[in-house]
């Protein structure tokens, strides 16, 4: 089946709106590097769009009524966004829901040492990676710490001009002759992914002098205590701005990708909704990289508890029934990012069914490894009805599976909110790199998700 690249599709207008659109993205990722800093600038422009916090709604006692807008933030980590359409809940609602947490190096809650006049700092990776990927790069500390008393300081330090940056040192290729005869996986061992932070040593200070000097700064810069790293989420990401990528500038090259390239998009269409028929739900949720496990990830029942609260807003009295038929007639679109077909690796796909960047927003039908195990494997039925909607609205997509049979696999939230019987199927961007600190998209295909996106919450 000859598949179309988008590129040839569009006009001189087209090529300026994809570039501009994908100009706040890039922006957007360049400054939102943690789940938490995703949460607080999209709850910021849910509230310029209209969107009212879900709690003080309830705390108000006002019913909510068809075009309100609402959102939920859980634990500064996930937000739902809510939009009540015209029909009944129990005709169920369209959703999208993508996630933004991203691998990284997570500080260990004990991390400070010194060493042979150097202070580091102890990690422990968050997400699958290629630990000998994350070595000899500037890197960027963002996260908060929380004191005794309940006070929390943010912290961001290494993406200004003016601000160090901190990393994990790599060893000479002069002496490395060892280390590459290992594999991959033992290159870089995850224990040695310890971040350098520092050498002068504090004057008149004995023993540990150069993490005494550390600590001195962090308590004038942030009033902050050693033991304040117990009750702190500190994660090291690659530092400085996604840039565009290609000497046609039709990439961006950026850190997070995985999958704020579908996330955003989501948003940005849930904010474009004007008076929908059916309920639109935007779920932009934790801890995908790692399970979707947690409060804050997919599996934890926020999400369904924020759809309690709204039946109970909406309707004379709250009922169970109405929300197990609620979720029941869902139709949603976990927006995920796919594997791009990489030709430099091309052994590791299987051509036909493989995500081609350039050429549209995919739909992966499953996931999962070794004869699907672990996947949400969509309805035919769900699919025609998608293939409709995509084709009327001009969409240029794909179908695509992650790579060859048999060779790896990967998941997403689908197989979760599938388990309310919805019918739910995996649509995201293509990536180059995926899960590396710099991954590559096309910007065709972000401009034909958020089209995909934006059609499927009026039509879907
Ligand atoms: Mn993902
Ligand atoms: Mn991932």
């Amino acid at each position: 089946m000859k598949r179309k690249n988008a590129w040839e599709k569009y006009n001189e207008n087209e090529r300026k709106e994809i570039f501009r659109f994908c100009e706040d993205y890039r922006k957007f990722i360049s400054e939102c590097k943690t789940e938490r800093e995703c949460v607080e600038a999209l709850t910021a422009k849910a509230e310029a769009n209209g969107y009212r916090n879900l709690n003080d709604v309830i705390t108000s006692g006002e019913k909510l009524q068809a075009g309100d807008k609402v959102y939920a933030v859980n634990m500064k980590k996930m937000l739902a966004l809510f939009q009540i359409g015209t029909e009944a809940f129990e005709n169920g609602m369209n959703i999208l829901g993508g996630h933004i947490d991203s691998p990284r190096l997570d500080l260990k809650q004990n991390p400070l040492y010194e060493s042979d006049s150097l202070a580091l700092l102890e990690t422990h990776y968050y997400g699958g990676v290629k630990k000998y990927q994350w070595v000899a790069r500037p890197m960027a500390l963002h996260g908060i710490v929380v004191k005794k008393d309940g006070t929390s300081i943010n912290v961001s330090i290494g993406e200004k001009d003016d601000e160090p940056v901190v990393g994990v040192s790599d060893l000479l290729i002069h002496l490395a002759a060892k280390q590459m005869d290992k594999k991959g996986a033992r290159v870089v061992e995850g224990e040695d992914l310890n971040i350098l932070i520092g050498s002068i040593p504090l004057e008149g200070e004995e023993t540990e002098p150069v993490k005494a000097n550390i600590l001195k700064i962090l308590k004038e810069k942030y009033d902050m205590e050693e033991a304040d790293f117990q009750s702190a989420e500190l994660e090291a990401v690659p530092a400085g701005s996604a840039r565009d990528y290609g000497l046609d500038s039709s990439m961006i090259i950026g850190y997070g990708q995985d999958d704020r390239v579908c996330s955003y998009p989501s948003a940005e269409a849930m904010f474009a909704i004007k008076d929908p028929a059916r309920t639109c739900v935007c779920l932009l949720v934790d801890k995908e990289e790692i399970g979707s496990v947690g409060a804050t990830g997919m599996r934890a029942h926020y999400f369904e508890n924020a759809m309690a609260e709204l039946i109970a807003l909406t309707t004379p009295a709250y009922s169970e029934l109405t929300l197990r038929r609620a979720l029941r007639a869902c139709r949603m679109l976990s927006c995920d990012v796919s594997a791009g077909f990489d030709p430099l690796y091309a052994s590791a796909f299987e051509k036909k069914n493989a995500a081609l960047m350039g050429h549209g927003v995919c739909y992966n039908k499953f996931t999962g490894s070794r004869g699907k195990s672990g996947s949400n494997d969509a309805n035919a039925e769900f699919i025609g009805r998608l293939r409709k909607i995509m084709d009327d609205n001009n969409v240029t997509w794909q179908t695509a599976e992650l790579g060859r049979v048999d060779v790896g696999g990967g998941g997403t939230i689908a197989y979760i909110c599938a388990l309310y019987g919805m019918e739910v199927i995996d649509s995201g961007v293509p990536v180059l790199s995926m899960h590396a600190p710099q991954e590559i998209i096309n910007k065709a295909d972000l401009f034909e998700a958020v089209k995909a996106y934006r059609a499927f919450m009026i039509e879907g």
